[in-house]
């Protein structure tokens, strides 16, 4: 257990070391490893190498670079001299999106800039917090351990896995699970790519939503027909296309794919609680980040709830017929709809095809053809257990470095899609989540920033961690 001087101690090392921390973050974020551009791929190389030597100068006896067919991975490991100790997995990434349109950011985003903020001293850059920021906390976070622990090695064996495609849709981090696999064992997985509420609440993410997607095609006549010779007189495809998609949700807001909620988790009264604990402004969404009139969504269910704890369908893109100058009188032949699906746990995104294809087959007027594009990949959904020893052990990591307590630990859903769940299939080890930022932070979009001291308190978060950690057992048994 910890103790108050022992709290003091990873902090005090923290707040000692803070330029190693900012210095690192300066040279790092001037590499513009923009993943998405062919042009900057030795930019995502020069990242992966620069992350390489730090860890080595944090001290990690091995550390490695993981080619790809895309960019290069990151792969470090520090075992504890305890042989019994449990084995920890730090997942986050090293590349990041790209900067366009260039002409807002007030700073150029590849100068780390600090500016004075509302919150205290900012740090501003692409890449400050997503991910460059909540990985290079690990660096000083490790050496606070210990120093404040007086320790040669980690309580815990700490593995970290940094990937350099995630801005890219991490095309080929299933593959080099499978590849490296007998490397990543472990007892636990920390995601460190997420963020918190707000600076003063402190609190963890408990799930990310999973994603599928299909594009459906349908065709009536052969070729494009005369609309005063053939109208009102044959099947039109558009006119299917807008009543099919007009089916998608029922008058609840529910989506009426056959079987869609069959494996959907339902959300627990607890669940609900600790969700509707997280401040939310449904007014200041709506004028801000949302900058949409009204909410709408599934009836029973807040606007939080919709967004991180239901699956939900949205029309991503339509189109067919003409679209040019003036008007051309016809009846298409075709008519296009892409979709896409966020999923929730314990739905899988391979059902989703069969689903779309069974709900076009039973909605599809006479005389249309419809064709459905599913790939059958897609990204699961996953998400913690909030009863485990596991979590009990990051809140309290938590809790300690924003000087709160366990149960005041808030837990978040985040409703976006990550590879996270390729690393609950393939390593079978629980997840946690660990990030330093902020829903403030403008993440993919011009001017990102980190709070200074949100990256501070992951830094001493982390320290916490290792040493909580290591009162668990393999298997998830607490040791007395
Ligand atoms: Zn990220």
């Amino acid at each position: 257990m910890s103790s108050p001087e022992r709290d003091n101690a990873e902090r005090a090392y923290v707040l000692a070391h803070l330029d190693d921390l900012h210095a690192d973050l300066d040279a790092w974020l001037r590499i513009p490893s923009i993943s998405a551009d062919p042009l900057h791929a030795a930019d995502v190389a020069a990242s992966a190498s620069w992350l390489a030597e730090a860890l080595r100068r944090t001290g990690f006896p091995t550390v490695e670079i993981w080619p790809t067919p895309g960019a290069p991975a990151v792969y470090a490991e520090w075992p504890s001299a305890d042989p019994n100790a449990p084995v920890a997995l730090v997942y986050g990434h090293h590349d990041v999106q790209p900067v366009d349109p260039l002409e807002l950011w007030v700073h150029p985003p590849f100068e780390p800039t600090v500016v004075e903020g509302a919150d205290g001293p900012e740090l501003h850059a692409r890449g400050a917090i997503d991910d460059k920021g909540n990985v290079a906390f690990h660096l000083l976070g490790m050496r606070a351990h210990l120093a404040a622990t007086g320790r040669d090695t980690p309580a815990v064996t700490v593995k970290l896995l940094i990937e350099g495609e995630e801005e890219s849709g991490s095309p080929h981090f299933a593959d080099l699970l499978r590849e490296k696999r007998d490397r990543l064992d472990c007892d636990v997985v920390v995601v460190s790519d997420t963020g918190m509420a707000a600076p003063h609440l402190p609190s963890a993410v408990t799930s990310m939503r999973g994603l599928a997607d299909a594009e459906i095609t349908l065709r009536g006549p052969a070729v494009d027909l005369h609309s005063g010779s053939f109208g009102g007189a044959v099947p039109n495809p558009l006119h299917a296309m807008a009543q099919l998609l007009a089916s998608l949700h029922d008058d609840e807001g529910r989506v009426t794919l056959p079987g869609f909620y069959d494996k959907v988790r339902p959300l627990t009264e607890r669940e609900r609680e600790l969700m509707g604990r997280v401040p939310f402004d449904e007014q200041a969404w709506l004028a801000g980040p949302a900058a949409s009139r009204v909410t709408t969504g599934e009836a029973g269910f807040t606007t939080q709830e919709r967004i991180g704890a239901r699956p939900t369908a949205e029309v991503n893109g339509l189109w067919g017929g003409y679209q040019g100058p003036g008007h051309k009188t016809i009846i298409p032949a075709e008519a296009h709809a892409k979709l896409t699906f966020r999923l929730v746990a314990d739905q899988r995104p391979g059902d989703v095809g069969d689903q779309v294809r069974a709900w076009v087959e039973a909605n599809l007027p006479a005389g249309i053809v419809a064709e459905v594009h599913a790939p059958p990949a897609g990204v699961a959904p996953c998400a913690s257990d909030l009863d485990s020893p596991w979590m009990d052990a990051l809140l309290r990591a938590i809790a300690q470095a924003w000087n709160s307590s366990p149960d005041d630990v808030l837990f978040m859903k985040e409703g976006g899609s990550g590879p996270e769940a390729d690393l609950v299939e393939q390593l079978g080890a629980p997840l946690l989540f660990l990030g330093a930022g902020l829903p403030t932070d403008r993440i993919h979009s011009p001017n990102e920033r980190v709070l200074l001291s949100m990256l501070h308190r992951g830094a001493e978060a982390t320290a916490h961690l290792w040493r909580e950690l290591a009162t668990m057992r393999p298997g998830g048994q607490t040791t007395s």
